[in-house]
């Protein structure tokens, strides 16, 4: 694989890099950056990159794979090449499949049907065992087969006294715990956000509090445990704001990610009872996402990650309140964030990129990437300007489930290059 991408603007945040230039990859590794025209041998693919961008690979850490359980919604193979579909050469996967990712069989099981792919998969595994909430799961151990973060995730892990014993276990390791942040007594049988909207169209509500009580409760626990290191997963409400920017403020260790339908979409677009705009938590009322907007814009939200959930046509198309949660996101992720957030001046391309490729290897301890000469080439190109409507026919994901088709988005995922492998996007 030899790839010579001709006067390609290069940003890369952590190195302070911001420069057009020419660049060689020659069997996975840089072998040139500059503005001199390296002698290229015949078999050297020329791209003519004047419109395009590459930065670090982007890393989306909230992902549904699906797999080991539930391989007709998705799988390995699947899940990870609609991320290189859509520009991004790491994910996280997420621990709720079936079994749960509690024990270091299964995360091994996702381990070795992973190793080498262009797309490093990275996982999270369950605090508690079975996700049940009653006993914890080797913690130790699954960190020491690699988990790079504990999350209950698909529900809440409402016990404060296991989350206290989950910090207070992991502390020597200085593990990440992560909250899908759901208070489930005041959420039971939800079908949208509680507001106007759920009033007119009779759907029973999720009040924004049931997210802010367990957010403030964790960052309590994380408090009263030694500061322990805490990520509030896909946060949706103003109230999560600010209680992180506070947190953060005082010091804490706490960050936090959101998904792009969260700063896209409001609960508006369940009119008309579109199972595809189901999701937990839900999408909120306008005054919400203006302040996930702002929380994006002042560097409260360290992350964008997209919470990518298949699911089957026969799980969404159906009655609302009986319909799946979640969709598809890996393959939207980039175009919305530069459309809805760089091309409206609330980011800058930089901290697009801070957001979808460096904070979250920061917030999960991972080694950062280089973009410089004698480095593995691990990038994502794209081009910031073009315009083109999502297309779910050129998905590479099993499931189909995405609210942006037809929506016409500014900026494309072209190229992901990682592990000596290179991707063309087919969006
Ligand atoms: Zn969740």
């Amino acid at each position: 694989m030899t790839l010579y991408f001709k006067n390609i603007r290069i940003i890369s945040p952590l190195q302070e890099i911001d420069n057009h230039c020419n660049m060689l990859i020659n069997d996975g590794v840089i072998d040139y950056i500059g503005t001199a025209e390296p002698v290229l041998t015949n078999d050297v693919e020329q791209i003519d990159a004047t419109n395009l961008i590459a930065c670090p690979g982007m890393i989306d850490m909230h992902v549904h794979l699906r797999e080991p359980g539930q391989e007709y919604k998705e799988t390995i193979a699947t899940g990870t090449q609609a991320a290189a579909n859509g520009g991004y050469t790491a994910v996280v996967c997420m621990p709720n499949t079936l079994p749960a990712v509690d024990s270091v069989a299964v995360l091994e099981y996702i381990t070795s049907r992973t190793n080498g792919n262009l797309v490093d998969v990275y996982t999270c595994a369950t605090i508690t065992k079975g996700r049940d909430g009653k006993e914890l799961a080797p913690l130790l151990s699954l960190l020491e087969a690699g988990a790079v973060m504990f999350s209950d995730d698909g529900s809440c892990l409402e016990s404060a006294e296991m989350m206290r014993r989950a910090f207070d276990y992991t502390s020597e390791h200085d593990a990440l715990l992560t909250q899908h942040c759901e208070e489930h007594t005041m959420t039971r049988n939800f079908a949208m956000n509680e507001g106007t909207v759920s009033a007119e169209l009779g759907l029973k509500g999720y009040p924004t509090v049931a997210e802010d009580v367990i957010i403030a409760r964790d960052i309590l626990l994380a408090e009263y445990c030694g500061n322990r290191r805490y990520h509030a997963a896909h946060i949706s409400t103003k109230g999560a704001v600010r209680i992180i920017r506070e947190a953060k403020s005082r010091g804490m260790r706490v960050s936090c990610e959101v998904t792009p339908h969260h700063f896209v979409l409001t609960d508006e677009a369940v009119r008309g009872y579109n199972t595809n705009a189901k999701m937990n938590p839900p999408l909120r009322s306008m005054e919400n996402l203006e302040a996930i907007i702002e929380g994006l814009h002042d560097g409260t939200i360290d992350c964008i990650a997209t919470d990518h959930a298949p699911h089957a046509i026969h799980e969404k198309e159906c009655e609302f309140s009986n319909a799946a949660n979640g969709i598809t996101g890996l393959e939207t992720a980039l175009g919305l964030g530069l459309t809805y957030l760089v091309h409206t001046g609330k980011l800058t391309i930089g901290q697009l990129i801070e957001k979808m490729s460096i904070n979250p290897r920061k917030v999960l301890h991972l080694p950062q990437v280089n973009v410089k000469v004698g480095e593995r080439a691990n990038l994502t190109v794209f081009d910031p300007s073009e315009v083109w409507n999502v297309d779910l026919s050129h998905s590479c994901s099993k499931s189909q489930n995405s609210p942006f088709h037809g929506v016409q988005l500014t900026g494309k995922p072209k190229y992901s290059i990682n592990n000596g492998q290179v991707f063309r996007s087919r969006l």
